[in-house]
């Protein structure tokens, strides 16, 4: 079986939509080559041999040789010429991976394979430049002990540092021959020392242990953290590219470079990009060196790097026109590689762009207006998450600000926190609670912990493509990259800036924020105060495709009029859950809740509940006001009411005070309410069944506040819900109830509103005896928070100490309290709802769960069959998103 897929003008064998075989970057080089771009030849390894790599022990098959064999011949026959291994005519090529999806900097790459003593002089023939084969040996040498031999990356670099420092040298560019050739003899023998092997000087030899460690990069530590944070599977492996090289470091004709479609930070249509002339990708991406721009109107006279436009605008044209070409093909903004050797252009990559929210939305909108895809193909193209991140805060305009630097607005959103230099402390700091901005002089892949914990990320190097923005985009972290007047004292841990026009650095003092702006690249002092995002423009009309879309209503979990004001804003259909317990926290109101609870009798109970009953109607009034005529679902108290009791001295005095009675009375009456397992102690509807005069007073608060604002002219429309409900005949007691004491208040007030009474099906038995529940509910909601709890048999509260050791280990994929079980829990929201409706065809539908805005879970529902979500305000919009793209793609 042949094993190997060849690339190249003349002869493909793969395309675009082999991904899942020969990775994004194999995949696309095949189509590439198809499409007639300019692209040197090569071969792709496929995913599977990945697997197998592993499966052999960690070692290449002979039939894999045998490939590598094969493809390499594929190579020097499309190039009618060099020869790998030839002393006079050799040819070189990269080993690069290249998984499904990309993952920008986590795994590895090896220029200049087949490089030795002997090609070497070889190529500085043919290239009429010594320096530059020079330059490559050595770039091989140490690129391969990093990723080959393992060994740290400043151990190779440390002859090409000394001997800068030796010779008074800044710059790479400036190095001589005779520099490189020392550099070469003592990288050599660091290589070997180190590695306790010499460097194969067999070039075949080369390529297969490079291809080995491409392989290998598929399970290193950051490759794993990057693919739990991406949730990417294991199973997918990564390909392997082996290709021709070409030579952006052959002098000043060449150079190499990044270049995306369009502004992969702010969806702009403009072609975006870098580049570093007589220089190797890695120099660009690595963000070591401050590149070049692309276009002529974006030189500066702080670069001396000009523009590629000016420098050479043939190259510049084609570029440009590669560009548009890509992305009409993929209908989609690209990022592509590129390497100009001698004046000719080579695309050596091109993908989807990874990108801001705000670019995500904008290209999204773009594409439809520009006839490249449909809504429907546009609603896919955004990540649910993504539309999180645009109601982040931005900085409020009108704020008092401390400009501290200026650098490259890399990844869009304000952060404030602690400088932390060392990503390790900031994963700490960011556990124990505190915000922080990871502060580098650039980032390294090693880095992705510190950055996933910071709030934001700041760079002194590096531009728009350098890894910190590559990920600090991906992540949805606010960035603010090659920030050159920051100063970062590694050794010293302080954090300062270059103060204009003198040598000065004010240095932060230990313990000061600092505040970035990624969407300007501003870097101020302190905490600056933010403002709510702009929800219309794209925004709207984005979600409002969504909403076309989507059969799934979105309702919002919302306990205050304020929330209920946020919940209209971005697009709640209604309320599907005001958890009424949340009212009594107000510190005015916490005492007389305590009181109610603390009461001997129903009398004194009855006394309390008379003082609270106006507040509630008060907050009630408000909610409905705000909602007007969509649905507000209210829930009546639920939690245990061990959960209200006074903990501390102080409180019980204050307490005692308040109730005119001793603290030690309080005591007393505390231990009695104590509750060894209050979740599943005397709680939900159960406390209604023992006290009906809680009920009472919620239900006549609820009733009063709709007729009021019912007589205000709105068409208000409360449910009544309870919670916690094992049994039918609970819900047949309360329902009855609560029809009686609304009666009660529409009689007084002559005033006739709907009123619909539903449960909450948050316990196993709820479900499976589903069907004589719905013959006592107008509505169900899945309250899958319990759900998951009383299923799994996993406290919500105490689960937090093994479950992400479950999740880690791969035990759960999820963590179910975030993303429903759905062949569990899941199958019980299922069968629920199943024999609801087969009891009774109309009865209503939704979940209030935390997994209400979460995609995968709200997809779940969809299928299911539920008629609403209910999720907290901010994830209305996800949940917009995620339930049209469910829609989009039921099979
Ligand atoms: C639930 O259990 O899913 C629910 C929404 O209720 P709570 O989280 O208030 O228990
Ligand atoms: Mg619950």
């Amino acid at each position: 079986m042949r094993n190997w897929y060849a690339f190249a003008k003349g002869r493909t064998d793969g395309n675009q939509s082999q991904r899942d075989l020969l990775g994004g970057k194999g995949a696309n080089l095949a189509e590439m080559c198809n499409l007639g771009i300019s692209v040197p030849p090569g071969f792709t390894l496929p995913t599977p041999l990945c697997l197998q790599y592993y499966d052999d022990g960690s070692a290449l098959s002979e039939s894999v040789l045998h490939s590598i064999d094969e493809g390499l011949r594929h190579i020097e026959k499309s190039l009618n010429g060099p020869k790998f291994g030839d002393s006079k005519n050799p040819l070189l090529v990269s080993v690069r991976s290249g998984a499904k999806v990309s993952m920008p900097g986590m795994m590895d790459t090896v220029l200049n394979i087949g490089l030795t003593h002997t090609t070497l002089e070889g190529l500085a023939e043919r290239s009429g430049n010594r320096r530059f084969a020079l330059d490559s040996y050595r770039r091989l040498i140490q690129m391969y002990g990093d990723v080959v031999a393992g060994l740290e990356r400043h151990d190779l670099e440390a002859p090409l540092v000394k001997l800068k420092e030796d010779n008074n040298l800044e710059f790479d560019h400036q190095l001589t021959e005779a520099h490189l050739e020392s550099i070469i003899e003592s990288s050599l023998e660091v290589f070997e020392s180190l590695a306790g092997f010499a460097f194969p000087q067999d070039p075949l030899e080369q390529v297969r242990r490079a291809v080995a460690a491409v392989f290998g990069s598929w399970r290193t530590k950051r490759a794993i953290t990057y693919r739990e944070l991406n949730d990417i599977p294991e199973e997918w492996g990564t390909a392997a590219n082996i290709q021709a090289m070409v030579f952006g470091n052959l002098g000043p004709t060449s150079g190499t470079g990044v270049a995306f479609s369009r502004d992969p930070s702010t969806g702009g249509h403009r072609v975006l990009g870098e580049w570093l002339p007589n220089a190797q990708g890695e120099d660009v991406v690595a963000g070591i060196r401050t590149p070049g721009p692309l276009h002529g109107d974006d030189e500066t006279a702080d670069n001396d790097v000009k523009s590629l436009e000016n420098e050479q605008p043939t190259v510049y044209a084609e570029l440009i026109e590669t560009l548009g070409r890509l992305e009409r093909h993929y209908t989609d903004i690209q990022d592509v590689e590129f390497t100009v050797q001698d004046e000719q252009l080579f695309i050596l990559q091109t993908r989807n762009a990874k990108r801001t929210a705000a670019a995500a939305l904008k290209v999204a909108v773009d594409l439809v207006d520009e006839d490249l895809i449909t809504e429907s193909t546009a609603l896919n193209r955004v990540d649910p998450e993504q539309i999180s991140q645009l109601l982040h805060p931005q900085l409020d305009p009108d704020a008092d600000k401390v400009v501290l630097a200026q650098g490259l607005n890399a990844s869009p959103g304000a952060a404030t926190g602690l400088p932390v230099i060392d990503p390790d402390e900031a994963a700490e700091k960011a556990k124990d609670g505190l915000n922080v901005i990871l502060v580098r002089k650039e980032t390294s892949p090693e880095d992705i912990q510190g950055m996933h914990a910071a709030k934001g990320i700041l760079t002194a190097t590096g531009g728009m493509t350098s890894h910190a923005a590559v990920v600090a985009r991906g992540m949805g972290r606010p960035c603010v990259a090659g920030c050159r007047d920051l100063v970062v004292d590694e050794q010293e841990a302080k954090v300062g800036f270059r103060v204009a026009q003198t040598d000065d650095v004010l240095w932060l003092e230990e313990g000061e924020e600092l505040t970035i702006d990624g969407a300007t690249g501003e870097v101020f002092r302190g905490r600056i105060p933010t403002i709510q995002a702009e929800l219309g423009g794209n925004f709207a009309r984005f979600l409002g495709w969504a909403d076309k879309t989507r059969t799934l209503k979105v309702r919002a979990n919302a306990d205050t009029p304020e929330d209920a004001e946020t919940a209209v804003r971005l697009g709640g259909e209604g309320i599907g859950l005001c958890r009424t317990e949340h009212m009594f926290f107000a510190p005015d109101r916490i005492n007389v809740m305590r009181q109610m609870i603390l009461s001997d009798d129903e009398e004194s109970r009855r006394a309390a509940l008379k003082l609270l009953q106006p507040m509630q109607q008060e907050d009630f009034e408000g909610i409905f006001r705000a909602m007007g005529a969509r649905p507000v679902t209210i829930r009546l108290l639920d939690p245990p009411l061990h959960e209200f009791l006074p903990q501390s001295n102080e409180d019980i005095e204050a307490l005692a005070k308040a109730m005119d009675t001793q603290p030690d009375t309080i005591r007393r009456r505390a231990d009695e309410l104590h509750e060894f397992n209050p979740m599943l102690g005397h709680r939900g509807c159960r406390l209604g069944i023992t006290y009906p005069e809680i009920m009472e007073m919620q239900t006549t608060a609820i009733v009063d506040a709709a007729c009021i604002v019912a007589e205000e002219g709105l068409d208000v429309k409360p449910e009544i819900m309870v919670p916690l409900v094992m049994e039918p005949e609970e819900l047949s007691r309360i329902r009855e109830q609560i029809r009686g004491w609304a009666h009660r208040v529409f009689e007084r007030r002559s005033v006739w509103v709907d009123v619909t009474i539903g449960t909450m099906l948050e316990l196993p038995r709820a479900c499976l005896t589903a069907g004589s529940v719905a013959q006592h509910a107008d509505f169900f909601s899945f309250g899958t928070n319990d759900l998951t709890q009383t299923t799994m048999g996993l406290s919500r509260d105490d689960s937090g100490k093994f479950l992400p050791h479950y999740v880690k280990s791969g035990i759960l994929a999820k963590d179910p309290f975030q993303s429903i079980d759905q062949n569990g829990v899941g199958q019980l929201v299922k069968l629920g709802s199943d024999a609801g409706r087969a009891a009774k065809k109309k009865l209503k539908l939704g979940i209030c769960g935390e997994h209400g805005g979460d995609p995968a879970s709200v997809g779940f529902f969809h299928r299911v069959g539920l008629d609403y979500v209910s999720c907290s305000p901010f994830r209305i919009p996800v949940a917009r998103l995620a339930a049209a793209q469910a829609l989009l793609n039921e099979s």
